[in-house]
């Protein structure tokens, strides 16, 4: 037994609890089809807000909210001089979302709340839950806004600005479900941040691992591709006389495939969406407009599958009489999480018997944009087929309980480490 071990006895969160308010929380926005539909700053957001604050301050925690309605909820350490560990996620969801995605880390980190009180444990550093607004973008593009802000990645303004399909701004809509609080957004320091998500892939299931280590999310690139030819009759222009953007566009979209699989086993590429003009069977295609979105957790690979793309445009553009037009849309690069905490992870994983793993996050989290300011790292836990966004999404209470009691020891770590 080692000193940490004997120092956390045997303090694990509640199970029961945290499922009840998993089945609680999902009540808020729930859908005929078991999932849930919350989007950010509704009346369902409201009520779940609501629900948090009401749970944290019954846990004895000091619960405020900021100028973009993010939500704080505090207890104190033993050294007031200290910044604190914040333990969170987020509770808006898809409009056909789950239970799980984003909750289970506020969740968890309401279950370490309980924990900690119903053992006295008092830790040095104070401990913080958060539950950050609108980090899925479905109502407010662009997704992790508020935890975007906290971080300096944008400015308050840019955030209040922001206007859903119906118009009205994300200013509008805090403010109409009274979810503005007087602290500026960033206007406290957190010495680290933990947050406990479900992985939304394959891997940990396939792997029968049940707790991930995060070690960073993966770097992104987005591009929109033209490449224009030339509209012509598709019964008099011979073969070799066309200029077919459609059939140029194929060889690319084939080749977003082939540099993907030439930079296994992590990079991936995916052509999402296709527009053909004018798309009527018996002309040529003059034009065609594709997205392209490379992925890697190594920024020189997302740089290399890019280079190796526009090499290949180039090409196809002079073997079929065509011009490739490639544009920029999105450069998010990878997000390296803190060595310290992905360690402290894994260790509270192995001493707490859990197969666990290292692994990359594949999608966006408002942990990516906390990790610029503040040591971060993230806990995955399996959830079903690897399915999320989707109101079939599921995960075990067992392995939501271990991912909740690795988030506390790694707390406990974490609180010693630093
Ligand atoms: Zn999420």
């Amino acid at each position: 037994m080692n000193s940490t071990e004997s120092s956390f006895g045997n303090m694990t969160i509640d199970p029961g609890a945290l499922w009840d308010d998993i089945l609680t929380t999902a009540r808020f926005g729930a859908t005929p089809k078991g999932g849930v539909r919350r989007l950010a700053l509704t009346e369902e957001d409201r009520q779940v807000r609501a629900w948090f604050a009401r749970s944290c301050t019954a846990l004895g925690a000091t619960v405020w909210t900021d100028t973009l309605g993010n939500q704080f909820a505090r207890i104190p350490g033993t050294d007031a001089s200290l910044p604190p560990i914040a333990l969170g996620s987020h509770l808006d969801t898809q409009p056909t979302g789950g239970k799980f995605d984003g909750i289970i880390g506020v969740l968890g980190g309401i279950a370490v709340l309980r924990a900690l009180r119903e053992t006295k444990h008092r830790t040095r550093h104070p401990v913080e839950i958060i539950n950050w607004t609108n980090e899925e973008g479905s109502r407010f593009a662009p997704a992790m806004l508020a935890s975007g802000v906290f971080a300096g990645v944008f400015t308050e303004d840019y955030a209040r600005d922001r206007q859903d399909r119906a118009g009205v701004s994300f200013g509008a809509a805090l403010e109409a479900i009274g979810a503005i609080g007087e602290e500026s957004c960033g206007g406290h320091d957190l010495a680290a941040y933990l947050e406990l998500h479900i992985e939304q892939g394959p891997i940990l299931e396939a792997e029968r691992c049940v707790i991930g280590a995060v070690t960073g999310v993966q770097g992104m690139r987005w591009y929109d591709v033209t490449v224009t030819g030339r509209d012509s009759h598709a019964g008099t222009t011979p073969m070799t006389l066309r200029a077919d953007a459609l059939q140029a566009a194929a060889l690319l979209m084939t080749a977003v495939r082939e540099i993907a699989h030439a930079h296994a086993p992590e990079a991936v590429g995916t052509v999402g969406s296709v527009e053909v003009l004018p798309n009527s069977r018996n002309v040529v295609p003059g034009g065609v407009l594709f997205t392209v979105d490379f992925r890697d957790p190594r920024d020189e690979t997302v740089r290399a599958m890019e280079h190796a793309f526009r090499a290949k445009a180039t090409a196809v553009a002079e073997e079929h009489g065509v011009t490739v037009e490639i544009r920029d849309i999105w450069d998010s690069p990878a997000v390296p999480f803190d060595r310290r905490l992905i360690d402290a992870v894994s260790e509270s994983a192995r001493e707490l018997g859990l197969p666990a793993r290292e692994i990359v996050s594949g999608a966006g989290h408002d942990a990516a944009y906390v990790a610029r300011i503040v040591p971060t790292t993230m806990i995955f836990v399996p959830c079903a087929g690897g399915l999320s966004h989707n109101e079939e999404e599921s995960a075990t209470p067992e392995d939501v309980t271990a991912g909740a009691n690795v988030l506390l020891r790694s707390l406990l770590k974490a609180d010693a480490l630093l």
